[in-house]
């Protein structure tokens, strides 16, 4: 929903789900790495290694420094994954510092319901997946998925599903049940699964098809592909 806007990205170690199209494959490395990367100057891709987990007020003073030398350039900090909610601890003492420099965006696979319900009031935006088991390879997650979007709506948020060429129609419909029973004005955002160099895996009648019938059920739909892909901003 922000798409073209520059966001601070704090990619956050391990997940609780393993997707078949998951494209962050070192998530899932245990235990997790004595080091990450931090990029020194925004988008130049400067990046050097610093211990890991970095601490927060080390973390703090980047963020002001960019904010300071970088006016404007950052819309928010989204906090991204492998899963960020599965860091509990560590959100509750880091929220409110990092709200104290730019909005906080959540991205998250929409499962850890404690979790978003502990930290939920530092959230300015939430992205939440809906994972469709046939692009997933996912068992059935509608019922988790629908306690934590009824506790995600007191934010802005939005519902994302990635599709493929296995998706049915019945996910679809699956996915606005879900949403209407919390909020039809909740927007969802169509993604089709994207190839590295931009190929898209669905086919474009297949994506106009479901946001046809999505669109008779919901206030707002969109098609969104992965546009770093395309933009090669790897
Ligand atoms: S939820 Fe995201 S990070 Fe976790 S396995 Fe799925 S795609 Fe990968």
């Amino acid at each position: 929903m922000l798409v073209g806007l520059r966001q601070v990205f704090l990619r956050f170690h391990g997940c609780n789900l393993a997707c078949a199209y998951c494209d962050t494959r070192e998530t899932h490395q245990s235990p997790p790495p004595d080091f990450c990367d931090r990029e020194e100057t925004p988008g130049r891709r400067d990046f050097t290694s610093i211990a890991n987990p970095i601490d927060i007020q080390t973390l703090r003073e980047v963020l002001v420094r960019w904010v300071y030398r970088h006016p404007g350039i950052h819309h928010s900090i989204s906090l991204t994954g492998g899963e960020p909610l599965l860091h509990g601890e560590t959100l509750v003492e880091w929220l409110p510092v990092l709200r104290s420099v730019l909005p906080v965006y959540l991205e998250t696979n929409g499962t850890l319901i404690p979790e978003l319900s502990r930290c939920i009031d530092f959230f300015d935006h939430i992205s939440m997946d809906v994972k469709l088991p046939s692009s997933s390879g996912l068992d059935d997650l509608w019922e988790r998925h629908r306690s934590f979007l009824s506790i995600a709506c007191r934010k802005n948020v939005f519902v994302k599903i990635v599709v493929g060429a296995a998706t049915q129609l019945s996910e679809i419909a699956r996915t606005c049940d879900l949403i209407t029973s919390v909020d039809k004005c909740i927007p969802l955002v169509i993604q089709p699964m994207t190839g590295a160099s931009g190929e898209i895996a669905v086919s474009s009648s297949s994506l106009l098809a479901y946001q046809e019938y999505a669109g008779a059920c919901l206030h707002e739909v969109r098609i969104i592909p992965q546009t770093h892909k395309f933009l090669r901003m790897l």
